[in-house]
């Protein structure tokens, strides 16, 4: 099956509105196997957006649009696929009362043209919106095409689209496809797609890698005619690569919206640990990082933004002489940081950094991405010096990577 996402919307083409129902959508449709070749933004342009439909219908079988399903007159995107299809819009009475007892709830007078969102063309089957007025519509365009209209706020989308479009698209496949995501920390992309490179040819299960910062995530997937028969595939694919990479695999998962911090304060609920941190150039990435992740207050209790050097001694108890002998960049103050936290605030653990995030105060000993990170628990404290490369962002965002990876070890160690 070949999908096209098409998005409409002139707010999208003047850069207004960040285009992130498309990442959303293609995202959802890799995971589902899908293959998508083309993606299309037009404008709220009645003759554009026709063209626009015609080429996506030579090429593909499903089109997915997001936007242009409301009330107003440059909401054209159902009336102008009903052009495309050669059929009339019709009224849906359920639709109709829907809209109305939306209307009556909010206790606010319904406007006529409001109606149009009720509108389809008549083998159309509805997708209910329970998150906004414009309901969806899987609209059939000939020769076994269809194209599945989706409004564009995200947060009636995002829910449509999990609930309903594609559970119809797996019911019409007739296959199953599962996924599982293979997270990596410590491991170059270059060097996982050497190790991995014969595994990347196969045609199911896939596997796809995707990079971000310092990681790589691989995507395992099979299809087959029910789930156990998909796994049963996945099985030998996933242990093939655990053998190759050995433990710089530091999660198998479900989905894809896991991280090295959701690992870390799992791996600290399940040791029943509380944690501290002390943070220079992270300023307060680490503690964020992990209070980003629900339930994270049963194990992250406080943390110290000590960005300059008097607040490591103010806050974290780090000696005046011990930074002034050894530099506020060294292994010493981030251990001095990790112990100074964790006695502060009494936890099992804390974790520390102090580094050079650039772009200036570098030197030829110590260079922009010379960073410590201290782990500090009662049997034992431990620094990681690192030299990182990238700008401000990256060498802030691979320190909080870094120190999250090594609480998870930490917590993990028996
Ligand atoms: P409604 O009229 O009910 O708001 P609609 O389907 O007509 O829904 P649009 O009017 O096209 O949707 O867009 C509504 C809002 O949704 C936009 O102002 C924008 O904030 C958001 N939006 C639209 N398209 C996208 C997109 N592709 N990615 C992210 N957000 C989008």
């Amino acid at each position: 099956m070949i999908a096209e996402i098409l998005c409409i919307g002139t707010e999208l083409l003047m850069g207004q509105v960040l285009n992130t129902n498309a990442q959303f959508l293609s995202r959802r449709l890799s995971a589902l196997g899908v293959s998508q070749y083309h993606q299309t933004v037009v404008g709220d342009n009645a003759q554009r957006l026709e063209d626009a439909y015609r080429l996506a219908l030579s090429r593909a079988d499903v089109v997915i649009t997001s936007g242009g399903l409301g009330p107003t007159v440059d909401d054209i995107t159902k009336r102008v696929a009903a052009k495309v299809a050669g059929k009339e819009l019709v009224l849906f009475p359920e639709a109709e009362e829907a809209i109305r007892a939306r209307f009556r709830r909010y206790g606010r007078p319904m406007t006529e043209n409001n109606l149009s969102q009720a509108m389809f063309t008549p083998d159309t089957t509805l997708l209910p919106n329970p998150n906004g007025t414009a309901p969806g519509a899987i609209v059939p365009m000939g020769e076994g095409k269809v194209v599945i209209h989706l409004p564009g706020p995200p947060n009636e989308l995002q829910p449509m689209w999990i609930d309903q479009a594609e559970p119809w698209l797996q019911q019409r496949s007739g296959k199953v496809m599962v996924s599982r995501y293979i997270r990596i920390f410590g491991m170059g992309e270059s060097q996982v797609d050497e190790l991995l490179s014969d595994l990347e040819m196969g045609g199911n299960p896939t596997l796809s890698p995707y990079c971000s910062p310092g990681e790589v995530m691989l995507r395992a997937t099979a299809c087959a005619d029910d789930a156990a028969a998909a796994e049963a595939l996945l099985l030998p694919l996933i242990g093939e690569v655990q053998k190759r990479l050995g433990d710089v695999i530091y999660a198998i998962e479900e989905d894809d919206t896991g991280s090295l911090a959701r690992c870390a304060v799992e791996a600290l609920k399940r040791r029943g640990w509380t944690i501290a941190t002390a943070e220079s150039l992270t300023g307060g990435l680490m503690a964020s990082s992990m209070v980003e992740i629900p339930g994270a207050s049963a194990v992250v209790n406080g943390g110290f933004v000590t960005y300059q050097t008097v607040s490591k001694t103010m806050l974290v108890d780090v000696p005046a002489e011990l930074i002034e002998k050894y530099d506020v960049v060294s292994a010493e103050v981030a251990y001095a940081m990790a112990e100074g936290a964790r006695k502060r605030l009494g936890t099992d653990i804390a974790i520390s950094a102090t580094g050079l995030a650039g772009p200036d105060g570098g030197t030829p000993e110590k260079p922009v991405g010379t960073v410590f990170v201290g782990i500090s628990t009662p049997e034992r404290t431990r620094v990681l010096p690192l030299r990182l490369v990238g700008d401000r962002l990256r060498i802030r965002t691979l320190t909080m990577k870094h120190a999250m990876n090594a609480v998870r070890i930490e917590a993990e160690r028996m």
